[in-house]
């Protein structure tokens, strides 16, 4: 069974899954739940874990991004559209 990985993109005010572009906690290793503006409490993220981190925020570097989550590494610095 192969994992489902995905990059978290942090953001200043939401972070998004990189796999599914849907808004997720920022502090989760799995993207467990959805999260965002209209999304209903408790819906389901996909599943995806985390082994990356990347940033849509122009204000947030790479030091931003290690010392928000300083157990995942710092991946491609720029959002990843993909
Ligand atoms: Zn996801």
């Amino acid at each position: 069974m192969s994992e489902l990985t995905a990059t978290l993109i942090i953001g200043r005010y939401q972070s998004t899954c990189s796999r599914c572009h849907r808004g997720t906690l920022m502090s989760t290793s799995h993207h467990t739940r959805e999260l965002g503006y209209g999304v209903p409490a408790g819906k389901r993220g996909c599943g995806a874990r985390f082994v990356d981190t990347a940033t849509s925020d122009i204000g947030y570097t790479a030091k931003t991004l290690r010392e928000l989550r300083p157990d995942l590494p710092v991946g491609d610095p720029l959002h990843r559209t993909h």
